[in-house]
């Protein structure tokens, strides 16, 4: 069976698998992923004994490509942008599949985020034109349908909000914009908002029982758990029905319906460019969550 629609919008679609961890592979768990078309954008998921489903992306990388391989198809978006584009970069995916890898990376394998930023430095150096390039970064995180500054040095927390400017940009007033002059200020930044993350990406117990809850069926999620599930869960639904809206070209697309897509209504909409990647695990132990995330990537793209 072959799932997958033709890209209709503005939208890249990157499907990447992990590796199966030490941990995975000495529990034993086998693979249900099939990489065999992988050159040709085609994914497989081994649903059954004999049961095979295809999934179609723009590219799907292997636990064998690097951060490299990755961010050069990435390239020719991220330099859009110095042509005057928006453009939206974002990973999607059960907890632990590798978002933070591909985004943030390690001071070893550095993602996304960092390379794009490096990237628009050498170019700033080699353009000789008549542009001053000023390059900031901000970083924020969307809690609870909250916005929180994650460069704020201030102790209280002051209450964020998105603002439309006179021209019709979306904003936020109050934050940080940290001005970066060169790549090892950028790492520095970018390590100071993920330290300040609401649930930080190293912490191993904070991890498995987000996941947990994040299923919702999990009886143990309660109390502030359960709002942070009915959020994350509010906010990629909203994500998804924006996102479809405008691959089907709806003439209203529900951006207001959550902070994440009314804050991202500029790198979405208009002639924007975005690109996801759907991130998975090879394990037959996530076998559901890893449907669960192709089906929602399929649905997007
Ligand atoms: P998430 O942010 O989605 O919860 P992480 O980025 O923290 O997941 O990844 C979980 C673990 O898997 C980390 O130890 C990370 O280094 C490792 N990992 C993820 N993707 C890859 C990859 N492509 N190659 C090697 N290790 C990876």
């Amino acid at each position: 069976m072959v799932t997958g629609v033709q890209a209709l919008g503005n939208i890249r679609v990157f499907c990447r698998c992990r590796p199966l961890s030490k941990q995975e592979i000495s529990a034993g768990f086998g693979q249900v992923v099939d990489f065999d078309a992988a050159n040709d954008g085609d994914l497989g998921i081994l649903t059954g004994a004999s049961t095979k489903t295809t999934f179609k992306f723009d590219r799907v990388y292997t636990p064998k490509n690097n951060q490299v391989d990755v961010f050069g198809d990435a390239l020719p978006l991220v330099t859009s942008v110095l042509d005057g584009y928006n453009v939206c970069i974002f990973a999607y995916g059960q907890t632990g599949t590798g978002k933070t890898f591909i985004m943030e990376g390690t001071e070893q394998n550095r993602g996304v985020n960092y390379r794009t930023l490096e990237q628009f430095f050498q170019i700033a150096k080699e353009r000789r034109d008549s542009f001053i390039y000023n390059i900031s970064v901000s970083v924020l995180e969307v809690y609870n349908e909250q916005i929180r500054d994650l460069l704020s040095t201030s102790p209280t927390s002051k209450r964020l909000e998105i603002k439309q400017s006179a021209e019709g940009f979306h904003h936020v007033p109050g934050i940080v914009e940290a001005r970066v002059d060169n790549i090892k200020e950028v790492w520095d930044v970018l390590q100071i908002g993920s330290n300040s993350r609401a649930v930080g990406s190293n912490n191993v117990n904070e991890h498995s029982s987000r996941s947990h809850c994040e299923r919702l069926a999990k009886t143990d999620a309660q109390g502030e758990r359960l709002k942070e599930a009915q959020n994350i869960k509010k906010s990629l639904s909203a994500l998804g029905d924006v996102i479809y809206a405008l691959a089907t070209k709806s003439s209203h697309i529900p951006y207001r319906n959550s902070k994440l897509t009314h804050l991202l209504q500029d790198s979405l909409g208009g002639d924007s460019k975005t690109l996801m990647f759907v991130q998975i695990s090879p394990s037959e132990m996530d076998l559901r969550e890893t449907l669960s995330s192709l089906n929602f990537a399929t649905r997007v793209r």
